[in-house]
């Protein structure tokens, strides 16, 4: 079976993220889907270049979280400066290039045209950095979610990056690639497997999974973040001083998960497992004064996370201006 764009947008409405879709668009990698000029951060990690290339936002719907507390809410995003929209709280969708010498990695890959015009910007981004797409090495993906892997497929159901190794966990892999699973979900969920699959397809040949906490890259560790979904994975890379974890979608929404870690959202697929991982890895981070940087943390989503009571807080890091990180 052939997995095309209409296709994959066809599952997509039928799935519950039906509610994530504002509007249809054309597919376009030179300029950004809203008209705006691509938005990226550079700075450095050792010898590491890395860009963090914002491919747009999503409206979280407050209906999409379980144990929501309006009240609680209003507070937490006055608190943040964060504004609450008809649609709900808007949250980025991140993805990153990381340049070492000649190797030229991408930590997922945005959404491509899969969830409207306020998204797919990263292309246009990667354009702007000068790096093509060809050169692209490898790919390491932290889930199999529209919004991370949607950019690897082209409108023709080519790959976009014709000479990238896909890596990703094997248990999200087999998970997503599981006929029974997929049979067994709600008819209205089946599109998310359907896309997961279709995503990820012109890679088949040239796939590395990984199991547990392995070396993915040069310079990059595989760190299981389960619960989000089955694989769901983030990658320390190894700068040499100082270590950056790219943790993927431990907390969606800056304003109200760390202060609210209990708050899932209906994309989870093992709520419990997903608030255990997140407790752990937040409890890491602070213990390990860990720079970190998340898919969905506000852009640039650079910083570090602080106790705050019983809960969280996130201290965003200042821009880096140059490349430099001597001084
Ligand atoms: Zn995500």
């Amino acid at each position: 079976m052939t997995i095309n764009r209409r296709s994959l947008l066809t599952g997509l409405a039928a799935a519950p993220a039906a509610t994530l879709i504002s509007g249809q668009a054309g597919a376009s990698t030179a300029t950004a889907p809203t008209g705006l000029p691509p938005a990226l951060h550079q700075f450095s990690l050792g010898q590491a270049k890395v860009t963090v290339l914002l491919d747009g936002h999503l409206p979280l719907g407050m209906q999409l979280f379980a144990d929501f507390d309006a009240d609680k809410a209003a507070a937490a995003l006055a608190t943040g400066l964060h504004q609450l929209t008809a649609e709900g709280v808007n949250i980025p969708v991140n993805g990153y290039l990381v340049e070492q010498g000649a190797s030229k990695i991408l930590i997922d890959a945005g959404t491509a045209d899969l969830l409207g015009p306020n998204l797919g910007a990263f292309g246009a981004g990667l354009a702007a950095t000068g790096v093509k797409p060809e050169e692209i090495s490898t790919v390491l993906l932290t889930h199999m979610h529209p919004d991370h892997s949607g950019g690897l497929v082209a409108a023709d159901g080519s790959a976009v990056f014709p000479n990238a190794e896909l890596v990703v966990s094997k248990v999200e892999w087999d998970f997503w690639h599981d006929d029974a699973i997929m049979a067994s979900v709600p008819e209205n969920s089946r599109g998310f497997f359907q896309m997961a699959r279709g995503t990820v397809a012109p890679y088949a040949n040239r796939l590395k999974l990984f199991e547990g906490e392995a070396p993915v890259a040069a310079g990059f560790t595989a760190l299981p973040l389960p619960g989000h979904t089955p694989g769901h994975s983030g990658f320390m890379l190894d700068g040499g001083d100082q270590q950056l974890l790219f943790w993927g979608d431990v907390i969606h929404s800056t304003a109200l998960q760390f202060a609210y870690p209990d708050w899932t959202i209906a994309f989870d697929t093992d709520a419990p497992l997903t608030v255990e991982t997140r407790y752990k890895m937040l409890d890491r981070a602070v213990a390990d004064n860990l720079l970190l940087t998340g898919s969905h943390i506000d852009f640039p989503g650079l910083g570090r996370v602080q106790r705050q009571g019983d809960a969280y807080g996130y201290q965003p890091a200042p821009w880096q201006f140059g490349l430099s990180s001597g001084g």
